[in-house]
């Protein structure tokens, strides 16, 4: 059953046509013949009428975590068991309301916990759509791209190294092909792939003339017929195992759920403690309990999860609308703290649209006018125009255009080129002087092709001449000192490569073209491009800088990152772009692979942050780079875009990769896609990281003191205690109770703190260096501010408690209800006044509300209006009343407790400008507290 053909209903197509054989043990000609298609793939009305009735190439993803687990992970924490704990003992010990509200309040965090990690998981799911795959497809007779979720059965795509295999495929004619199957079979060692059948009983792993959906080319090219699209896969049958899960924790996470359990910790042991005491001064064993539960209730920052998952949420929206996709959470965390980036240069730092200007032949040079893919442009020499090519340029142009895999079509008026730009500049410098592109390839059919690999820097084909296809010659093209060193006579190669140097130093890629007359073969072998080849000439084309490259590596300088660019290109070419990109100083030499090489490990190090440009490099170079620069205690951010810049991407601190060029293989080992593959767009990441971790930095600052504040406010009650025993009262006086505690902890804080998520970035945020990677997130900044506000806090609220409770009637009072309640509504209106008034303080780190704004972000007045109507409810509704032992209070009580609250304005403020001015007398202006807290005190 396993081996046999797939039939009928699980197939599609595969139901009208099932093969008596499964389709590995069919020869391929055979299969095409079932699947009613042709290698030059399906026409368009064929391939419309299959997706209609076989639907789109697409799985239905399945969450990785099921909701009940999801649901469980939001209980399974220690802060959440020692709430359970408390509201089974607070029922146990009678009093069933306050243990009846802090379940409640147990199940309301767990939904939100619940709810928020959800919607993170499904944005998270969600942007692993954001980067279409596309295919290359023969539709018509005609190579398109297209999306792979149009693919039918029938249709024949072509696949190169670092494509992800886009449904399950029969091959038809391969090259050294090479799959990895991880993802279907868990085996990551390449599998070899070939043409002929296998035996029909062959297992999944034997198919060896089947690609299938989902595993990714490492090495060689194909061409080959879909054979199942869609949950027909083998891929889709067990598409479960491809939910990725949406992992939502990070390093910050993780030390702030360490920092929870020590929190909780103490907790339980200082309420332990209490307790102890509580006995020994006479309290009741349940009152004893109560306030120790109280305490625990009052003191662990429940609502903190909830607001770090928002806000790290939040930052990968943003960063997706900014065109970078974070693949892994983590990234939105060290990408604010990057202290290198390590980039691409063709595409990244470049526009990648390559026009060919300059032509070299051993006769003569040339120039081509004209810009862009319109072949409009003319020939000259020596400034005059030329009207019909010579020989020698007829020749090299021909060899571009016959060496190249790149195509160029004219469409509604328009130049379209797919492909690759290097090569597309070819084909448009061959129209330029008027030799047809479809004209010279139909004459000179390709028979067999070594494709490019960025190791080999060159690509060459086999070709037959039209005439009598008897004729046979190879074309090779590709780095000119890679293609000198096949060519034959080599005296002159002096004399070429400072040709070469000329036009690199203008900043052109140059590619140099030979050819080699090959009677009787019949394949290209690698070790037919070796030698005996006659040089016909090089050719010279710009890539201009992006502008947006240039500003964003000046604002990476002031932001203290800086910027190494990596390249394949001439060392010449590199300099060039890096001089007009401000990264390059003459005077300070670029370095190439092959000195790298030479360099040992002490030298490398001094090397890497001396140099800013690498020329010629090789992925295994980079490699080595990221780790030197690791290993000085960097932070690295690294682009990739081929399939061997895989191990590289995954070494560096942030992998990323390219979305539009970029290989499936280097993708899938990325941190972060930039969907437009431009430099500039690592640069907005980082700024939004920095502004993810200040804003999480801010909701720290504003949380924790509400926490210590009202364990103070509690611990004095206790401390009381002797003067009221003295008074003759034995219960303890509590300035609140637990559900009140938690109303402030839950309610209150949540409302008026995730509005910080939404804070705009800092003026500053790019004019300061880097996070430290390893900075503590209790710095110095956030427990000083703790316990000031907390002091002032615990202070405010007690004392507004205590003249509340005397004037109606004191501790003699303390057994009638009624002024305990007014007191206690007292202390937590007053605690919620001082947090509105403090929320403001905590908007910005360093800059002052005059340069935030007051009105610049919305969402502050939304919660604090939010805050304002539950805290009425709180007061006045009669269920509220009940449910946590309110009263009403009288409006100057009210002015009262706002006027108390309006007091941390002025102390706060008085300590922001006292830090501002003492962080500009150590001379490190817009240095963050953060950063400061790691110097020596
Ligand atoms: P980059 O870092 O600029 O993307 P690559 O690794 O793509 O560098 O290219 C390195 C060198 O290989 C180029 O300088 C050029 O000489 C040569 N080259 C680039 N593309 C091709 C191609 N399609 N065919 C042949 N040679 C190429
Ligand atoms: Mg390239």
């Amino acid at each position: 059953m396993q081996q046999g053909p797939r039939t009928g209903k699980q197939q599609g197509i595969q139901g009208d046509v099932a093969p008596p054989v499964p389709w590995h043990a069919l020869p391929a000609e055979a299969v095409l013949e079932r699947l009613g298609s042709t290698e030059a793939g399906l026409t368009e009305e064929a391939a419309r009428e299959r997706l209609a009735r076989f639907g789109p190439n697409e799985l239905k993803r399945e969450r990785a975590e099921s909701a009940w687990k999801l649901l469980w992970r939001q209980i399974n924490s220690p802060l959440i068991w020692v709430l359970i704990a408390s509201a089974v003992l607070a029922i146990l010990l009678g009093k069933v309301t306050d243990g009846l509200v802090v379940a409640a309040v147990v199940v309301l965090n767990t939904l939100i916990g619940f709810v928020q990690e959800y919607r993170a998981g499904k944005a998270i799911e969600a942007l692993g759509h954001m980067v279409p795959e596309s295919t290359t497809v023969m539709r018509d007779g005609r190579q398109v791209a297209l999306p792979a979720s149009k693919l039918v059965p029938g249709d024949v795509v072509r696949l190169a190294s670092g494509d992800r295999v886009p449904a399950d495929l029969r091959l038809l004619r391969s090259r050294n092909l090479q799959v990895e199957e991880a993802a279907l079979t868990g085996e990551s060692v390449p599998s070899s792939k070939h043409v002929a059948a296998v035996a029909g009983d062959a297992e999944l792993g034997d198919r060896a003339s089947l690609a299938f959906g989902g595993t990714l080319v490492t090495s060689g090219t194909t061409t080959a017929v879909v054979v199942a699209t869609g949950s027909a896969t083998e891929l889709g049958r067990i598409s479960h195992l491809l939910a990725q899960a949406a992992d939502l924790t990070t390093p910050l996470t993780r030390e702030l759920a360490r920092l929870g359990r020590i929190i909780t910790l103490g907790i339980v042991v200082l309420s332990a403690v209490l307790l102890g005491v509580g006995l020994g001064r006479g309290y009741m064993f349940s009152d004893a309990v109560l306030v120790s539960i109280t305490l625990a209730v009052a003191a662990i920052p429940e609502g903190l999860p909830a607001i770090v998952t928002i806000a790290l949420a939040i930052g990968v929206q943003r960063m997706a609308t900014r065109r970078a996709v974070i693949r892994k959470l983590p990234a939105v965390e060290t990408l604010g703290s990057t202290t290198v980036i390590c980039t691409d240069k063709t595409g990244t730092l470049t526009r990648n649209e390559m026009t060919v200007r300059a032509l070299w032949t051993p006769r003569e040079h040339y120039a081509l006018t004209g810009v862009g893919y319109d072949p409009e442009g003319q020939l000259l020499r020596e400034g005059q125009p030329q009207d019909a090519p010579p020989d020698d340029v007829r020749a090299l142009l021909l060899a571009g255009v016959l060496c190249n895999e790149a195509t160029l079509q004219a469409q509604d008026g328009r130049w379209r080129m797919t492909g690759d730009p290097t090569e597309g500049a070819l084909l448009v410098a061959a129209e330029k002087v008027g030799l047809g592109v479809s004209d010279l390839r139909a004459r000179h059919p390709r028979l067999d092709a070594i494709p490019f690999e960025s190791e080999q820097q060159f690509m060459a084909t086999l070709h037959a001449n039209g005439a009598d296809g008897r004729d046979l010659f190879i074309f090779i093209k590709g780095a000119p000192e890679v293609v000198l060193r096949r060519c034959t006579p080599k005296e002159d190669a002096d004399g070429v490569l400072a040709q070469v140097e000329r036009m690199a130093r203008q900043g052109m890629r140059v590619l140099a073209v030979a050819r080699k007359d090959a009677p009787g073969a019949t394949a290209l072998q690698l070790r037919d491009a070796e030698d005996g080849f006659t040089l016909l000439g090089l050719q010279g084309m710009i890539d201009p800088p992006r502008e947006e490259a240039v500003e964003a590596v000046k604002g990476c300088h002031t932001a203290g990152i800086r910027v190494k660019m990596m390249t394949g290109d001439h060392l010449a070419t590199a300099e060039a772009i890096g001089l007009q990109l401000g990264l390059h100083t003459p005077g300070h030499p670029g370095l190439t692979g092959a000195r790298l090489s030479e360099l040992d490990d002490a030298d490398l190090a001094r090397a890497v942050m001396d140099t800013n440009v690498f020329a010629r490099v090789a992925p295994e170079h980079k490699l080595r780079l990221v780790r030197a620069l690791q290993a000085q205690g960097h932070v690295v951010a690294m682009t990739g875009d081929g399939v061997n810049d895989a191990p590289s991407l995954k070494q560096a601190n942030i992998g990323v990769a390219m979305g539009i060029t970029g290989t499936a293989v280097s993708r899938e080992a990325a941190d972060l896609v930039l969907t437009d593959d431009n430099f500039a767009t690592i640069v907005s990441a980082v700024e939004e990281g920095r502004r993810v971790y200040d804003n999480l930095m801010k909701s720290l600052a504003f949380v924790l003191p509400t926490n210590l504040g009202l364990a103070l406010i509690l611990l004095m009650g206790v401390a009381f205690f002797p003067i009221q025993q003295a008074a003759g009262v034995h219960v303890p006086l509590m300035a609140m109770r637990p559900t009140q505690l938690l109303w402030i902890n839950l309610v209150a804080t949540v409302t008026l703190a995730l509005p910080l998520a939404f804070e705009a970035r800092e003026r500053h945020v790019m004019c300061r260096p880097p996070r430290p990677p390893d900075a503590p997130v209790l710095n110095r900044f956030v427990v000083m501010r703790t316990g000031l506000v907390a002091l002032l806090m615990a202070a405010g609220a007690i004392g507004l408690f205590l003249w509340e409770f005397s004037r109606q009637g004191g501790a003699h009072a303390a057994m009638d209800p009624r002024p305990l309640a007014e007191a206690q509504t007292m202390a937590v209106n007053t605690v919620i006044s001082f947090q509105i008034f403090y929320l403001w303080l905590c908007r910005t780190l360093s800059g002052s509300m005059r340069e935030v704004g007051l009105f610049s972000n919305r969402t502050i007045f939304v919660g604090i209006a939010t805050l304002v109507l539950l805290q009425a409810a709180f007061m006045y509704v009669p269920f509220f009343q009940r449910l946590f032992g309110t009263a009403p209070l009288s409006p100057g009580a009210i002015a009262r407790s706002v006027l108390a609250g309006a007091v941390v304005l002025p102390v706060v403020g008085l300590e922001k400008w006292l830090r501002s001015r003492s962080t500009r007398r150590s001379d490190r202006d817009d240095s963050l507290p953060q950063d400061r807290a790691r110097l020596p005190a």
